[in-house]
């Protein structure tokens, strides 16, 4: 039997949800990638671990995704499997201690916090991330992120769930073990600070107005598409002259110069493309080579070698 019928029918044993031929486009806020062999959308910790596991002894190309806002998948089929983490979403709160399954919604995790007048969460709520996706990229902004509430998570590597500490999660800016295939992340414990709900709830809104004057919150984005360890990328693009230039169906927002929108039904290829540019913008005009803040999935060695000539046919399209 093939692979992924086995897989199909220990899904079904497991009770958990699959759909075949569903497409990274669907799964992700930028809207692009290609049709997916299999998707499972496990409901509970033990399943997610269940199934991890055996597609890990089946040697099957499997794939994270959370709420998708920090995916870039390319526009050809993956011939793997998609775990979609959304339904593990258990959240509670003890004392200043937030306990949340890998799936639970940041913006929720924020909203709970704010009920319970915990503050240093507030950046959660301008996340459209699910809290292990914003562990792995140590997401954050208004200068608060992850590593700054992280007390420990619990992770899938090797077939073994172990604890990890701030410690073992190597964190920097935009990063942590986990972005390079160092574990599935279960479920994370984040400490906070005792304030009140009025002071907490004010400052999410004034972190959501700042959002929303200067992003293009309206639009299919990835979020920023670039960052550097020290400097802030986003002003010196603003100043490459980027802004509202296009490859196929995707621009650099006139709003952000560091975000790439998917205008019209761009492929990942016209993102890929685009990103480039601007990296290769910053590293003429300031000597500064940005790194990729986008999760690629399924783009293959030879992709760069494949984009240089339909790079050339795409930006003629324009
Ligand atoms: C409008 C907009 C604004 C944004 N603003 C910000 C911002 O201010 N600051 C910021 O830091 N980011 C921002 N982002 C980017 C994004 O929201 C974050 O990177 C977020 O943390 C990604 O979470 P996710 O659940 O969507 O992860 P996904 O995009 O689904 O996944 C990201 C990566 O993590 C892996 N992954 C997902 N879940 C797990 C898990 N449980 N265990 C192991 N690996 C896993 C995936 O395979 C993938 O490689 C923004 C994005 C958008 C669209």
């Amino acid at each position: 039997m093939d692979v992924f019928e086995q897989i199909k029918r220990r899904a079904e044993r497991l009770k958990i949800a699959c759909g075949e031929g569903e497409s990274f486009a669907r799964l992700t806020t930028i809207g692009t990638g290609g049709d997916i062999r299999l998707t499972l959308r496990p409901d509970s910790v033990k399943k997610l671990y269940k199934i991890l596991l055996y597609l890990q002894r089946k040697h099957v190309p499997t794939v994270l995704v959370g709420r998708g806002s920090n995916i870039l998948a390319a526009d050809e089929p993956y011939e793997g499997v998609a775990v979609v983490t959304t339904q593990v979403n258990g959240l509670c709160i003890r004392g200043r201690r937030l306990y949340a399954e890998c799936g639970a919604s940041a913006p929720a995790a924020a909203a709970a916090l704010a009920d319970r007048g915990l503050t240093g969460g507030e950046f959660l709520a301008c996340l459209p991330a699910t809290i292990g996706g914003a562990v792995v990229g140590n997401a954050g902004c208004f200068g608060q992120d992850v590593s700054g509430v992280f007390v420990r998570a619990r992770v899938l590597r090797s077939g073994k769930v172990r604890t990890y500490r701030r410690r073992d999660c190597a964190f920097a800016k935009r990063y942590s073990v986990f972005r390079e295939g160092g574990g599935v992340v279960l479920s994370v414990t984040l400490r906070f600070e005792r304030s009140s709900s009025e002071q907490v709830r004010e400052n999410i809104a004034r972190m959501r107005r700042v959002k929303a004057q200067t992003q293009p919150l309206g639009a299919r984005s990835a979020g920023c598409v670039l960052y550097h360890d020290r400097v802030a990328v986003s002003a010196l693009l603003d100043r490459c002259g980027l802004k509202g230039c296009r490859i196929g169906g995707a621009e650099v927002s006139a709003k952000h110069a560091g975000f790439v929108i998917n205008i019209d039904k761009a492929t990942s290829l016209d993102i890929y493309l685009l990103v480039r540019r601007m990296r290769d913008a910053l590293w003429q005009k300031y000597g500064i080579r940005a790194k990729n803040e986008l999760q690629e999935i399924n783009f293959h060695r030879n992709y760069d070698i494949f984009t240089e000539c339909k790079g050339l046919d795409t930006e003629e399209r324009t």
